[in-house]
């Protein structure tokens, strides 16, 4: 068994990265975790502040690609357990850019694995105790018909958007390092992930985030593609659980059961939103514009747009041998997810205002360099 004492996270400074590190953290205060992070579009540099105050945590700004500094920090502080997240995350923008995708994602997983190879099984002193662990997808299995089984870990591949066949490309490396070199590795492949820090250009902020400014909520054709959901501290669990318990070697689905329609989910939202403005005046005055503080209903501003070229109609993800093996399930039923995430877009507008208005772009360009 793995036992995970010293960790580099990539991709530290995203959605489910600094969900991650703040989990981690709050289990093993004590313990060395380093994040490395290019801090892209999507990282966000304030939303690993308050780990800051923390004797082992640090920040580095950098590139996965860059197998040189992976290695100095794999050496430098001893790890013995990386936790690969760092990746382009986006469909929409690998419709648009697929060559970003094919850079972070499989030539970045490939830098990482070589350096985990050099560094801990090439060692004159021989192979040191060590887990790579590779978070990915289930947009790797393609897409299911409404009467399907949900993915199982055998499901054959079958990607159908450059990002999920970034993700694929690299799942298939991460396995061959375990083959070919005995490295030990490990990788989940997880539903949609919703809660706080998320970048708000993916469904559940975006609705948040739009109502609060009375913007229309784009709903792509008819709304009715499935998804599963897995409130994203469920998916650190998860992750948790593989560390310490996965067989080396292996891959787990991570999943809700919990199967929604794009239009029920902003429904849901809309009903949250409105309920949580009748219920605190308050709200109105900080979020003048935002719909039910102009007495329309949240609802009132859906909007339907044409579909994503290619768009998957159903994934859905079994996720017994996790549950049986490893003794896993998700905690966190949807309401009380989605209430949790609500409650945190209200409590933080500066994160996500800063994100959205340049802010946060020109903090950081004062603090790291523009570009
Ligand atoms: P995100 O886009 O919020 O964060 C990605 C992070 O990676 C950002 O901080 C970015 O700066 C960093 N990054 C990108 N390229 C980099 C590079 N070349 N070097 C160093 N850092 C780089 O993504 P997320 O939603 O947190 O997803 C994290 C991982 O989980 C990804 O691998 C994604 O494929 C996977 N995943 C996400 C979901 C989901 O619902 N969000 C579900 C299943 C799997």
């Amino acid at each position: 068994r793995h036992n995970p004492q010293r960790l580099l996270v990539t991709g530290g400074a995203g959605f489910i990265g600094a969900n991650f590190c703040h989990y981690w953290l709050q289990q093993y205060p004590d313990q060395p975790l380093i994040v490395l992070d290019a801090l892209r579009y999507a990282g966000n540099r304030h939303s690993l502040a308050d780990l800051d105050a923390l004797a082992g945590f640090r920040f580095v700004q950098g590139d996965i690609n860059d197998t040189d500094l992976v290695m100095a920090l794999l050496r430098e502080h001893a790890i013995d357990t990386l936790v690969h997240f760092a990746a382009e995350s986006h469909v929409d923008r690998s419709i648009h850019d697929p060559d970003a995708f094919i850079r972070a994602n499989i030539l970045g997983t490939h830098s990482l694995l070589r350096a985990a190879r050099a560094v801990w099984l090439d060692s004159p002193r021989g192979p040191a105790p060590h887990r790579f662990h590779h978070i990915s997808t289930d947009e790797v299995y393609g897409t299911l018909g409404p009467a399907d089984p949900p993915f199982t870990e055998n499901t054959p591949y079958a990607p159908n958007s450059p990002y999920a066949a970034s993700k694929a490309a690299a799942d298939h490396l991460v396995r061959s390092y375990q083959h070919t070199y005995g490295l030990r590795t490990s990788t989940s492949n997880c539903s949609n992930n919703y809660g706080p820090f998320h970048f708000p250009e993916k469904l559940i902020p975006l609705v948040i985030v739009n109502i609060l400014h009375g913007r229309p909520l784009p709903i792509y054709g008819d709304g009715r593609q499935i998804r599963d959901w897995l409130y994203v501290e469920d998916h650190c669990r998860g992750i948790e659980r593989i560390l310490r318990q996965g067989e080396e070697g292996e891959s787990y689905n991570i999943g809700g059961r919990n199967e929604w329609a794009n239009i029920d989910i902003v429904q849901l939202i809309c009903q949250h939103m409105d309920a949580a403005f009748a219920q605190n005046p308050g709200l109105a005055q900080r979020f003048p514009a935002a719909a039910p503080a102009q007495g329309q209903p949240s609802a009132s501003l859906i909007h339907h747009v044409q579909d994503r070229p290619g768009h998957d109609r159903r994934y859905a993800i079994n996720a017994d041998k996790i549950a049986r093996t490893l003794g896993f399930t998700p905690q966190t039923d949807f309401a009380t997810g989605i209430a949790r995430t609500i409650r945190w877009y209200l409590d933080h507008p500066a994160w996500w205002q800063g994100v959205m208005d340049g802010s946060y772009q020109q903090w950081l360009d004062t603090q790291y360099g523009a570009g």
